[in-house]
């Protein structure tokens, strides 16, 4: 037997030309896996800085502006090499460095969300129940509600004040801060609640943060723990009850970012669909150096609750930005849309063992196989896709072999079990070529997300190649 395994077989040979093996990037590339964890150690900061769409495009913004670049004027012509970005509306951000080439030749866009699933307060939050100050919450994106009860949770967000001034609130992230939880029932009462089905194990109207517990002055006078807690946070902000309707608070878990494993190959952390895209786009934008397109890094928002809004891609701003770009050049921006190219950069579900009954394994994306690239999103019969064509598909890959970024193909779960979308198409419908890539992630939208570190590093890797950044 050992003497003709020594030989491969012709079978052997010619299924070594023809066939596709997976590949582990450990495997591939031994020499990774510490670039990785180097890369990540920067990851997990930008997590825990950003919790919320407006914190990671500030933190973004701080990134990229001790790269050197500078906020974009329209009427400012632009040379090659110049690095430019927008804040938008503190909620997105657009950064740019442009090419030697003509803005009609195209440009190259990463696209990532910052925004992540969540809890937002009501716009009248504050309440009281025997003897407990409670707040009413609406939650944001797609949320399994079981997930949120019984954890540690931060409050992140903008309050703006009858006089217009914004207070931002930040509780719950530094060592010695209170943090928030929503309870939930004991198992030895639970009975009645168990037999519910486990998308209303708890309900909406169940998600209640506890706000505090004791009262102001008398405890019997009306509303007085409602009044502490206001009490409390007028004293630190400055803010009254009405300030509620003119304010976005979030609430997230108050978890840091973590390794995860005896090996540390994991992240584990919240908010990694999309922050993740983010800063690996971030990252390779930041490291691209007169690249021959120009390059366009794009965080948007409000990809979770459908992409719409002024602040979210199917909304305008991102294709002004770039009009006014193709104008500072005198060049055709249909042409130039036409000529574009975008990685629709969005994290996908990794195969999950315990839960094999949802994944068809051939078309699975995995744990540390690298970028996924998806040609294909939407529900049922591709409804609501942009369908990555053959020749974009074919550019992409081929440029990842050549430049030695690891990626894997991925849909998200079989057929008809599911489905889900990205902002894939609202680019893809402006004329533009977009696929699809990202991470595979574990525990999507849980409060805490699993990632392979060494698919994180290739991402960024992928990104890199992409923009044109050797
Ligand atoms: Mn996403
Ligand atoms: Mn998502």
């Amino acid at each position: 037997m050992a003497k003709d395994t020594k030989k491969s077989t012709k079978a052997e040979e010619l299924a070594k030309k023809l066939l596709a093996k997976p590949v582990h990037v450990a495997e591939t590339n031994p020499a990774d896996f510490a670039k990785a964890d180097a890369f990540c150690v920067g990851y997990k900061q930008f997590l825990n800085d950003g919790k919320t769409e407006r914190e990671a495009a500030k933190a973004a913004v701080t990134l990229l502006k001790k790269a050197g670049y500078k906020p974009f004027n329209a009427e400012k012509k632009l040379a090659a090499g110049d690095k430019i970005y927008v804040l938008h509306r503190n909620k997105a951000v657009l950064a740019a460095t442009i090419g030697q080439q003509s803005m009609e030749n195209g440009v190259r866009l990463s696209v990532a969300h910052i925004d992540s699933p969540r809890l937002d307060l009501k716009p009248n939050p504050l309440y009281e129940a025997e003897q407990i100050a409670y707040f009413k919450t609406h939650y944001y994106g797609g949320i399994r509600k079981y997930q949120w009860v019984a954890i540690p949770l931060s409050m992140h967000g903008v309050v703006v004040k009858s006089d217009g001034e914004p207070i931002e609130i930040r509780i719950g992230e530094e060592a010695g801060e209170p943090q928030f939880t929503i309870t939930d029932l004991l198992p030895h009462l639970a009975k009645q609640q168990e037999k519910r089905p486990l998308a209303e194990g708890i309900r909406g109207e169940e998600l209640n943060i506890l706000a505090g517990s004791l009262p102001f002055g008398e405890k019997d006078a009306t509303d007085s723990f409602k009044l502490e807690v206001m009490r409390l946070l007028n004293e630190k902000y400055g803010i009254i009850e009405r300030d509620f309707a003119r304010a976005e608070i979030e609430f997230v878990p108050a978890f840091k970012a973590q390794d995860i494993g005896f090996d540390r190959s994991m992240v584990g952390a919240y908010g990694q669909d999309d922050r993740v895209c983010a800063y690996t786009a971030l990252a390779a934008e930041i490291d691209t150096q007169k690249p021959e397109r120009t390059s366009v890094c794009v965080l948007c928002d409000k990809e979770e609750t459908g992409s719409d809004g002024n602040t979210g891609l199917a909304g305008d701003y991102l294709f002004h930005f770039l009009e006014d770009l193709a104008g500072l050049q005198g060049a055709n921006y249909h042409r130039m849309l036409a000529a574009s190219t975008c990685l629709s950069a969005d994290v996908n579900s990794a195969y999950d063992p315990s839960f094999p009954d949802v994944f068809e394994k051939h078309n699975s994306s995995f744990m540390n196989r690298g970028v996924v690239v998806t040609k294909y999103t939407g529900a049922r019969g591709k409804s609501g896709t942009s369908d990555a064509s053959a020749e974009f598909m074919g550019e992409v890959t081929n440029l990842f072999d050549r430049e030695g970024v690891i990626w894997q193909v991925g849909e998200l779960g079989k057929v008809d079990i599911g489905g889900g979308g990205t902002i894939a198409l609202y680019v893809a419908n402006r004329n533009v070529d977009v696929v699809d890539v990202g991470v595979p992630v574990l525990s999507m939208h849980a409060p805490f997300e699993v990632t392979g570190k060494l698919d994180v590093y290739h991402t960024y890797l992928a990104f890199r190649a992409f923009a044109g950044q050797k």
